[in-house]
């Protein structure tokens, strides 16, 4: 029997028909049960089971011939025969039961707004489910679409009923959402949301979509072939965060919660606009370089900060002519260099570079006219080592 359908039901009594051992748990089956052994993308249920003599937590139930729980004994032993009485953890049905209605009502909301969708799978949880769609675009506005439809649907509290049909009766059915390849047997359960929506499904469904309360996607994000859509049911207390959120965010943007996007999109374009001035500057900046006479060679050298690693040997490519070694130095944390050589100077950069940077325990890599590296320590004591090296090459 399979008293799980029968969602009135928060408690139920049955007898033990077959009990094994699983390490220290045990692994039972009974006459009839009120837990749902997970399936159609819905976990199963979890809850107590309990005697005059034994008592347990069910912390899975899963199907085979017949439902076998996994029971976790806390109190006394069960043998075949013995009558129990089952209870499901009720908060944690409800949150499935209108996670998976929710989806129902999504799921049929953004295909109509995205005809040619399909689903891959669902996953749901407690607090937060996902669902997995095949799409070849889409987009946050559809989305919003299809949210709104559902929401509405949830309003109108419409009636949910479940029936079981034959196969090649269900196959026929026009509209019937279903994956023939996954319903194993001649029986088809099918959901419907009256004058809405029709699917093949084995899940535990709400009665009317009132219970739902309210549906809201919480994230969005592309994948290979489609999307990952994260949600909510029952949002309000969401909602009323995001709502908070969104305050606080046009409060410290100094503008009105509708035009916090348009704002963020100036603040980003703006931003960008200031980094490649900021990039510009900076790099004018570096070509200022001192220029000195050491022995019969010119060094030049300077110190900058936030210029990336293309810059600074931009820089040094463009400074470095006439038997001159040039050194970019980025101050940091770990100070970056860069050593150019030109070729008529007779060195090496990555030479030069590596000598150097054996003082500071640094390293580096390059080649006879560019080379990198990195030390941490003093720049002064970089830049007069440079000269020393080059006063005796
Ligand atoms: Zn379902």
């Amino acid at each position: 029997m399979k008293s799980f359908y029968n969602e009135k039901l928060a408690e139920l009594n049955a007898k033990v028909t077959k009990v094994e051992k699983k390490g220290s748990h045990l692994l039972v089956s009974f006459d009839d049960t009120i837990f749902y052994p997970g399936g159609g993308g819905q976990p199963c249920d979890t809850g107590i089971v309990s005697s005059d003599s034994f008592q347990g937590e069910v912390i899975s139930a899963d199907e085979k011939d017949n439902v076998v729980h996994e029971i976790k004994p806390t109190n006394g032993s069960l043998k075949v025969g013995d009558k129990v009485n089952q209870k499901i953890d009720v908060k944690r049905r409800h949150s499935l039961v209108r996670m998976h209605t929710g989806e129902h009502i999504f799921f049929k909301s953004l295909q109509k707004v995205v005809p040619d969708l399909l689903l891959d799978k669902i996953s749901l949880g407690e607090e937060e489910s996902k669902l997995f769609v095949f799409a070849k675009s889409l987009s946050w506005k559809e989305i919003f679409e299809a949210e709104k439809i559902a929401n509405e649907i949830i309003r109108e509290n419409k009636k949910i009923t479940e029936k079981e049909y034959p196969r090649d009766e269900a196959l026929k059915m026009e509209g019937l959402r279903i994956k023939p390849e996954r319903i194993p047997g001649n029986i088809v359960r099918v959901i419907e949301v009256e004058g809405f929506d029709l699917s093949a499904c084995r899940g535990i469904h709400a009665h009317n979509t009132g219970f739902v309360g309210s549906f809201l996607v919480t994230k969005f994000s592309k994948t290979s072939n489609g999307a990952e859509i994260r949600f909510m049911t029952d949002a309000s207390k969401e909602l009323f965060r995001y709502a908070s959120l969104l305050r606080e965010s046009s409060t410290l943007l100094g503008t009105n919660p509708e035009q916090v996007p348009d704002f963020i999109q100036k603040l980003q374009k703006d931003s960008g606009e200031l980094k490649a001035k900021f990039r510009e500057a900076a790099s004018k900046l570096a070509m200022q370089a001192k220029n000195e006479q050491v022995g019969s060679r010119n060094l030049i050298w300077n110190v900058v900060e936030d210029l990336d690693n293309k810059q600074m040997s931009d820089t040094a490519m463009k400074l470095c002519k006439d038997r001159a070694i040039v050194a970019i130095v980025n101050k940091g944390q770990t100070n970056s260099v860069i050593i150019a050589a030109s070729k008529d100077s007779g060195l090496e950069a990555s030479k030069i570079l590596n000598q150097v940077l054996q003082h500071f325990g640094g390293k580096g890599g390059g080649r006879e006219l560019l080379a990198n590296g990195s030390f941490t320590g003093s720049v002064d004591s970089f830049i007069s080592d440079l000269k020393e090296l080059l006063e005796n090459s």
